[in-house]
């Protein structure tokens, strides 16, 4: 038996010193940062793997500002795969492989793939694979399920199109010229070879700090874990063109843990970031970056739901666990992602001055519009479901899913859980938080002289505080309204 003889922290033990700076607006500071080896965003922002936290929805929203988001695991692999797909797809100057329905289809077919899919147009093609139409949900609306698809189309002989080489300003002049929302690509026996949408290029314009891959697509991770199905998992997420695997499991420093980092890696080579984790010390970042991890995640306890240090007895305080993983991952210049405890913007300021690269939220997000789950009303306000991924309904969920368990089993589930369930206020979009929590990270970084993040690591003097200074730092003595 050891004892450490330090003291760990956390994000309210410390505060930052200020210093003098030369940052004159909180505009001048860069807040662009590193996810993983290859992967840059624009904010160090990232979403959680939770049911109640990352689908498609948040992932494409937190990308769209500049973080990335990390699709759950505890969904089918379909389902997963067709996650990652809506994020790829939602914004895509030219979409490769767009969505067609053959001219055998109905009203019925084309209403069930809008939905699956979740798009409004499709191109409407013959046995040759030639595009003959286009149907959109204008068209569709107030028809009958059996009305043939080819009735309703605009046909080929209405149809504007391109062909490939196309570039983005001839593509806004001819949406415009002819007041049209799709723009196909084809060849010139009518193949086709892409689809141009208004909708991607004015988010494109709307969105300039959004998060994106090589090809124009916004970024997306997704989680796997490391029994069962795991490898067939991160194939199928491997082929969908996913940014990065994130091996979500509560010890990552686990000998079976770090053998999958390697068997991901030697699978896949350098075409996917692979992020081990979760870790909270030196050695636990040292052997996972040692296995080939591109990221260290960091985050034994912190998480909001989580209650690992009350049932186990484990964990390390989140600042101190930041500090030590960095120590570990700046020998190999791999970035550090800090995973749960943040509550307020300084957190996000006070992990990346700890070494963190990017933060993982879970809590902040949900209860957004985009977090999965529907609004529920209780005692006249509005709520969502919000549940750790280790608590009872979550893992019940996922075995019942899996068809794991026998039903007589359920009761052992009560045991072993590392989670809780909770009700979350709702908080409209997570538009509005993460851009809080954006301003807030720039205010920080103002106060310390930052221009970029490595700066504020840099420049970053800690001082502990006692609780008087933590009540101190909130608002106090006077009434709230
Ligand atoms: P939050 O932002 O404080 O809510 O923390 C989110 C993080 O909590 C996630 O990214 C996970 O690492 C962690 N987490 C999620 N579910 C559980 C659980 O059931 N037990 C322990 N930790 C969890």
């Amino acid at each position: 038996m050891k004892i450490d003889g330090d003291v760990g922290i956390t994000f309210d033990d410390v505060l930052l010193k200020p210093r003098r700076s030369r940052v004159s607006s909180r505009k001048e500071v860069s807040t662009s940062t590193f996810f993983t080896r290859n992967i840059r965003l624009n904010i160090p922002i990232v979403s959680s793997p939770m049911d109640t936290v990352t689908e498609h929805s948040m992932a494409i929203t937190i990308a769209r500002l500049g973080g990335i988001g990390v699709i759950h695991r505890f969904i089918s692999i379909d389902k997963q795969v067709d996650e990652v797909n809506k994020v790829k797809r939602a914004e895509n100057i030219v979409i490769n492989d767009p969505y067609k329905i053959g001219k055998y289809a109905t009203v019925k077919d084309v209403r069930k793939v809008f939905e699956d899919k979740g798009v409004s147009g499709l191109l409407v093609v013959d046995d040759g694979e030639r595009l003959i139409g286009i149907v959109t949900s204008r068209d569709i609306l107030f028809q009958p399920d059996d009305r043939p698809v080819t009735e309703i189309m605009t046909p080929r002989e209405k149809l504007i199109v391109a062909h490939q080489g196309i570039d983005l300003e001839e593509a806004k002049k001819l949406l415009w010229e002819y007041r049209i929302e799709k723009l196909p690509i084809v060849d010139d026996e009518w193949h086709i070879n892409g689809l141009i949408t208004a909708a991607d290029i004015i988010k494109k314009i709307q969105y300039p700090e959004a998060a994106r891959d090589k090809k124009g697509r916004l970024l997306v991770a997704a989680a796997v874990g490391i029994k069962g199905d795991y490898m067939k998992r991160a194939e199928r997420l491997y082929e969908a063109e996913v940014d990065a695997l994130v091996i979500d499991i509560a010890h990552g420093h686990m000998d079976r843990a770090l053998e999958t980092i390697k068997e991901l890696k030697n699978s896949f080579g350098d075409d996917v970031d692979v992020i081990g984790g979760n870790i909270a010390t030196y050695e636990g970042a040292k052997d996972i970056i040692k296995y080939g991890s591109d990221a260290v995640r960091v985050g034994i306890g912190p998480g909001s739901t989580c209650t690992t240090r009350i049932v186990a007895g484990v964990g390390v305080p989140q600042l101190t666990a930041i500090i030590e993983a960095y120590r570990a991952a700046r020998e190999y210049n791999i970035p550090v992602i800090a995973d749960g405890g943040i509550r307020n913007p300084g957190d996000i300021v006070k992990a990346l001055a700890a070494g963190a690269s990017t933060v993982m939220i879970g809590r902040l997000f949900a209860g957004t519009d985009e977090s999965p789950g529907p609004v529920i009303l209780r005692n006249g306000k509005r709520y969502k479901m919000f549940r750790g991924m280790a608590s009872f309904v979550a893992r019940l969920g996922k075995e019942l899913r899996m068809s794991n368990i026998d039903e007589g089993d359920i009761g052992e589930y009560s045991y072993s859980t590392e989670g809780v369930e909770a009700f979350i206020e709702y908080r409209g979009s997570v538009e509005d938080v993460v851009k809080r929590l954006v301003a807030g990270l720039r205010a920080g970084m103002s106060y310390l002289g930052a221009f970029d993040i490595e700066e504020l690591r840099l420049n970053a003097e800690f001082i502990r505080i006692t609780d008087a200074s933590v009540k101190e730092s909130y608002p106090h003595d006077i009434l709230l309204w």
